[in-house]
């Protein structure tokens, strides 16, 4: 089946859910865009969801705020069920991104039986991208240069997203594009920053391993420049649904 990308193009498959694994700073909501123009299938952030609770404040948002902030993770039964809302819509049938789930083997787990009862309900020749087997994206990157890139992040209210050593904006606090005040991530400090490389290594590390047995990991080299990595995930997705349907 052919699927039409944003920018007219066509690919002559489709990805299917894609989970970007990696920790933070690594790069994984910069190529999680690539990769929405490329094949127009949604990106879904675990942390910008939990952020907008935030900013609502919900029930969940006001729980997380804490966590979120010190750099653990939030409980898996509410991202869980965050993500099973957000799977449910529409847009979600022809494939996903997700970005930054799971993060844990009980999320890979619940995952697992979440799109096990998806290829139940939709056989794989119907054109639904969503009832493909997942795999997941890591992207790998030095420690320190990913401390670098978490202490010198800056964002503005609209996500464009700025780093004072490697892309200042012309005056320094102000958006280049349309003079908004940039912000620092309350979790972007290089004490929250080491809490959530200890979460990763300790809570993600059984995921990627899941992923790994199962023979869907595929890791990519994240410090190379942004169109450089783009192009590897790209022929890695094109090699893995070559021989996985
Ligand atoms: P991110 O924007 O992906 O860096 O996530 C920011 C924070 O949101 C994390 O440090 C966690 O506190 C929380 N979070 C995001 N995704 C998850 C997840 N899948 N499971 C648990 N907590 C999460």
């Amino acid at each position: 089946m052919t699927s039409h990308t944003s920018d007219g193009g066509s690919v002559d498959f489709l990805p299917g859910p894609i989970l970007l694994i990696g920790p933070p700073g690594v790069g994984k909501g910069t190529q999680a865009k690539m990769l929405v123009e490329q094949f127009g299938i949604p990106q879904i952030s675990t942390g910008d969801l939990l952020r907008e609770h935030r900013q609502r404040r919900t029930e969940l948002g006001m729980l997380a705020e804490s966590l979120m902030s010190q750099g653990e993770l939030v409980p898996d039964d509410l991202v869980n069920d965050m993500v099973a809302d957000r799977l449910a819509q529409p847009d979600c049938e022809r494939g996903y991104i997700l970005d930054g789930f799971p993060r844990t083997l009980p999320q890979a787990d619940w995952l697992d039986r979440y799109t096990a009862a998806d290829r139940v309900k939709e056989s794989a020749s119907s054109g639904r991208g969503a009832s493909l087997a997942v795999y997941a994206l890591s992207l790998v990157v030095p420690h320190d240069e990913l401390l670098r890139r978490i202490t010198g992040r800056r964002i503005s209210p609209a996500g464009r997203i700025y780093n004072i050593y490697t892309n200042p904006p012309e005056v320094e606090g102000v958006c280049d594009v349309d003079g908004s005040r940039l912000e620092q991530r309350s979790d972007d400090t290089e004490a929250a920053f080491e809490k959530r490389m200890q979460e990763f290594s300790q809570k993600t590390g059984p995921a990627i391993e899941h992923y790994r047995a199962l023979g869907s990991f595929i890791e990519v080299d994240g410090s190379a420049p942004v169109a450089q990595v783009t192009k590897a995930i790209f022929a890695a997705i094109h090699a893995f649904r070559a021989v996985v349907t």
